[in-house]
């Protein structure tokens, strides 16, 4: 009893001294449960034992409130263990909840005679449960959280000490998940008084951030934990990007993320949008608050978004809310006229008041009025301005093609971007001007009537302006090849002339200018006629200029060709030599253009004049030498005719002392050239034959003659880049086979190749055939052929046919596939005869598509009927271009013989075709590369003579894998035998 006394009046003494200036306000982040402080009335917690135990105590604080306070002190006996047990303590929302007791506990060393029995901690326990009325739990059904110490003990009692200080503990549990909960104090012996007990769990509290709002939000379970909460816009704002917050465990908001913006009229202001006052506006979400109307302008009522335009003023479309409102401008000043015939000139200088605004043009207005100045009609089409008449930003304009002797009313507008809003004619100033006498316009539209031997009809239409009343036509005309050198003058007050004593087949060219008061127009622009060859018209009424020229060129050569045909037939014993022998290829189909061979005419300096122009040697400029060729030094220069561009050009010079032979034999080439015409021919500019040197021009091929060229960049070609020129060289030839041209000489070293990689056909020198070609040999019938090139029909009887030239494309093809190489080696002409005759042909060259070996063994076909068309092989190449894939099969990695005759056993030829496993992978068999390693098939010889059923034995049981297998090794095989016998037999 002395001890519990004792015990209640430290206690009362203690609470007195440290509680005295507690106010009852928690934290904001703080939801308070249960706080014995504020119960009215008594506690009434269950004590165990109920006697002896925990006591209730109540006492009054400062302001004479009571309050209750448990106290148990039984330091002097041992084995204590008294219970406390609150009532059930709702959970609410709370997962985790804290417990803070304020307490006091004596020190034991302040007690005399307690040593052993008296302790200094208490123990804190709870016990969750559904039920708020649980009679009995038992000490073992309660969980603890903690043993409580305390952090400042008292070792005396001094009734006067006031500055006795108080305990004050909080631990937290959960993770909470039945409805609610008791707590348990158990003490074993100490000297204790619970002040007071207050259970709280922790939120984070209402705020706003950015704009948005976040709730009231419960922390979560664990000490760790973060609850992601979205925040909502606050009143008149809107979502930027999706607010976020975290709610920390500790009841502190963490890690903002996204915003609100105010709405247009309204802005940021303690944490809320509020409007935009009078007078001020907000545009755009993202504009940083509300501004100030700008000038001229106004709002009205709160939260504007922009301000309205005083009376007078204006905003474009276009115009930002924060710009100013503008006026339109004043009109321009100083607007003066210049008339030049009929042409006017208007200058001008700014408006005065340009309405506030950087957006000044000018718009001219033309209208052409009658002779009293009045009745004035907008001028439509037809008038030109320069720079133009809407929207100028300079000063000054230019108004031509106006009529002559004419009133014009022009108005210049000053133009900004309010004028639409309110144009007013106090923006435009006028000037009127009367146009001078002018000349009249070109005449535009000359028609040949008839055309003779030696006169043309022509007929005009009045010029567009004739600008008055046309007193009189001139025609001026002069030969084309004249040029304007020498010309006519013929006057007619009609829109017509007949043309007379002109010379038959001549190109002349007609100009027609007209002629009023205000003296001559200028003269129209070229117009060519040629004349006939026959006395009467052949053209009627109203035929076109073009109809008219490809009329007389078609008579022109229809009659050439009557000519030949009857000239061929009276010559031919005398020129059998230059004969064109390919009667059965000649297509003599009308509209078809004939080849004509120089040589049939009776003059062969006349075929010169009808084939090849004649060039003044004063447009030629001589460069450098670049070859040297039968007749001459071949030299490279520039060629700048009248009213031409200059070119490159190549000249081959006839050498001095030359016969009158060997002039026309020179010159022969050059009436062949000129009748071509065609991209892969080389073109013929024309000739020198009347002053010496004698000359032959034509275009310049920078990469000079095709073998050279593919020696010099051996491998450097896709093989695409081959087929294109192999597929230039056929067209060529088409176009020669079908003028029935045969060329008997076509050799890479005959093609010329430009710096585009365009090859075109050369060398037409009807004599070099037989004498010249360094690679001719005499024949046993004394001719001289190129013996590699020529088809053997044509070596033995000079059967020289398109299809012969055929077979020397084959050639041409593979020197073009080997880079240059020569054909057939080192072999003797005569081996090279021999062999073709018992049927070898040359092998691919190394890396050659299959497809195109085949094309060459196409070509060397013994019979030349069997042989393909240049038309054909023209195709056949497009289709190989189109088709890539179709040049991947190459025969294998051929080695490129060497000149002398490699024998089967030679060890460099011992696997030409490469390896096994190249083999496989080249025909897409990989997959069996194992199956031939296995059984010892490690060489392409020894695959060469495999049989299906060897193909069964080594594991290939797919028929159609087996007879691609074998179909390629057979392939092999022939090409084996011919690296063998370095030929193709056929
Ligand atoms: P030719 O007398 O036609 O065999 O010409 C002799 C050499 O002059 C040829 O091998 C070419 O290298 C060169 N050559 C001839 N014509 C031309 C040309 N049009 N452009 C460039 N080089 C040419």
């Amino acid at each position: 009893m002395a001890t519990t006394a004792f015990s209640a009046a430290w206690a009362l003494l203690l609470w007195i001294s440290h509680t005295a200036s507690s106010a009852r306000v928690y934290p904001p982040n703080e939801v308070t449960l249960l706080d014995s402080r504020t119960v009215q009335g008594e506690l009434k917690w269950v004590s165990s034992p109920t006697e002896g135990g925990w006591e209730e105590v109540s006492i009054m604080d400062e302001k004479n409130t009571p309050i209750r306070t448990y106290q148990v002190c039984n330091v002097m006996e041992p084995n204590q263990n008294n219970w406390l047990r609150t009532d059930w303590i709702a959970r609410g929302a709370a997962q985790r909840i804290y417990v803070e007791i304020k307490f006091t506990l004596r020190d034991c060393n302040s007690l005399p005679g307690v040593m052993g029995t008296c302790k200094e901690t208490f123990n804190l326990y709870y016990y969750e449960s559904n039920n708020d009325k649980e009679r009995y739990i038992r000490e073992n059904q309660f969980i603890k959280i903690d043993t409580i110490a305390a952090d400042e003990s008292f070792t005396q009692v001094d009734i006067g000490d006031r500055i006795m200080k108080l305990n004050t503990e909080v631990r937290d549990v959960g993770v909470l998940t039945r409805k609610g909960f008791y707590l348990a104090f158990q003490d074993v012996g100490a000297c204790i008084a619970l002040v007071s007990v207050r259970i709280f769990y922790k939120k984070c509290p209402l705020t706003v951030r950015n704009l948005a709002q976040f709730p009231d939000t419960t922390t979560g379970a664990d000490t760790s934990s973060l609850v992601e909460v979205r925040g909502s816009c606050v009143d008149n704002s809107e979502e930027r990007e999706v607010p976020k917050m975290y709610c920390g465990a500790d009841g502190e908001w963490l890690v903002p993320i996204g915003s609100c913006l105010c709405n247009p009229g309204f802005e940021e202001r303690a944490g809320a949008c509020q409007a935009c006052k009078i007078g001020y506006y907000r545009a755009l979400a993202s504009d940083a608050g509300c501004s100030k109307c700008p000038p001229h302008s106004y709002s009205v009522r709160e939260g504007s978004t922009s301000c309205a335009c005083d009376k007078g003023y204006f905003r474009s479309e276009t115009d930002p809310a924060s710009m100013p409102c503008t006026q339109p401008p004043s009109a321009p000043q100083h607007l003066i006229s210049n008339v030049n015939e009929t042409s006017v000139n208007l200058e001008w200088s700014a408006p005065a008041f340009s309405g506030g605004r950087q957006d000044l043009t000018y718009n001219v207005v033309c209208k052409r009025c009658g002779p009293d100045g009045q009745r004035c009609e907008p001028c439509g089409v037809g008038v030109h301005y320069t720079p133009q008449q809407l929207s100028l930003r300079t000063t000054r304009v230019s108004i031509n093609e106006l009529q002559a002797h004419t009133n014009y009313t022009f108005q210049v507008w000053a133009v900004n971007g309010v004028s639409p809003q309110s144009p007013g004619p106090d923006q435009a100033a006028s000037v009127t001007v009367t146009t001078n006498q002018a000349a009249p316009s070109p005449v535009t539209s000359i028609q040949a009537k008839d055309i003779t031997r030696h006169g043309v009809s022509l007929a005009w239409q009045q010029p567009e302006r004739p600008n008055g009343v046309i007193l009189e036509y001139e025609v001026k005309y002069y030969e084309k090849d004249q040029n304007e050198r020498s010309y006519r003058i013929m006057k007619t007050s009609s829109r017509s002339a007949d043309i007379k004593g002109l010379s038959p087949l001549t190109s002349y060219v007609f100009h027609v200018r007209a002629r009023t008061a205000a003296g001559y127009g200028e003269f129209s622009t070229p117009f060519e006629f040629m004349t006939n060859s026959v006395p009467s018209p052949i053209i009627g009424d109203g035929a076109n200029s073009t109809v008219l020229l490809v009329s007389v060129i078609g008579s022109v050569v229809l009659l050439l060709i009557f000519i030949a045909v009857f000239v061929i037939g009276r010559r031919r014993s005398k020129y059998s030599k230059a004969k064109q022998d390919s009667d059965e290829e000649k297509h003599l189909h009308p509209g078809v253009r004939i080849y004509v061979d120089p040589f049939t005419y009776e003059d062969p300096n006349q075929a010169v004049r009808e084939f090849a122009k004649e060039i003044d040697a004063s447009c030629i400029k001589i460069e450098k030498v670049i070859g040297i060729g039968e007749f001459g030094e071949v030299c490279s220069g520039r060629l700048k005719m009248p009213g031409k561009r200059e070119i490159c050009v190549a000249i081959k010079t006839l050498k001095a002392g030359y016969t009158e032979k060997q002039r026309r034999d020179f010159l022969s080439e050059a009436s062949i050239m000129g009748q071509f015409d065609h991209p892969n021919i080389i073109r013929l500019e024309g000739v020198v034959t009347k002053c010496k040197p004698v000359m032959i021009i034509t275009e310049y091929m920078e990469n000079g003659s095709l073998d050279a060229f593919l020696r010099k960049n051996d491998g450097r070609f896709t093989v695409i880049q081959l087929v294109g020129i192999l597929r230039g060289i056929a067209s060529g030839m088409k176009y020669l086979s079908d003028m029935s041209y045969v060329h008997r000489d076509l050799a890479a070293r005959n093609i010329l190749v430009n710096s585009n990689l365009v090859c075109k056909v050369s060398d037409f020198g009807m004599s070099r055939v037989l004498e010249e070609d360094p690679d001719a040999a005499y024949t046993t019938r004394g001719g001289k052929i190129p013996i590699r090139w020529t088809a053997p029909e044509a070596i033995a009887y000079r059967k020289f046919t398109s299809a012969s030239d055929v077979w020397s494309y084959g050639i041409v093809m593979w020197e073009v596939m080997s880079y240059g190489e020569r054909p057939y080696w080192d072999m003797s002409n005569q081996d090279v005869i021999k062999a073709i005759e018992e049927g070898y042909r040359l092998p691919p060259p190394m890396d050659c598509p299959i497809s195109l070996h085949q094309l060459m063994l196409d070509c060397w076909q013994k019979e030349r009927a069997e042989r393909p068309k240049f038309s054909q092989i023209v195709n056949m190449l497009d289709k190989l271009i189109r088709n890539p894939n179709t040049l991947k099969r190459t025969g294998g990695e051929i080695a490129r013989p060497n000149t002398t005759l490699l024998e089967p056993s030679s060890p460099e030829f011992s696997s030409p075709l490469g390896t096994v496993s190249d083999w496989l992978t080249a025909i897409n068999m990989e997959r069996y590369r194992d199956n031939f390693t296995a059984a010892g098939y490690t060489t392409p010889e020894a695959v060469v003579h495999m049989t299906q059923e060897d193909m069964t034995r080594i594991g290939i049981s797919s028929a159609a894998h087996q007879d691609k297998i074998l179909s390629s090794a057979q392939g092999m095989l022939s090409q084996m035998q011919q690296i063998q016998d370095r030929m193709v037999p056929v």
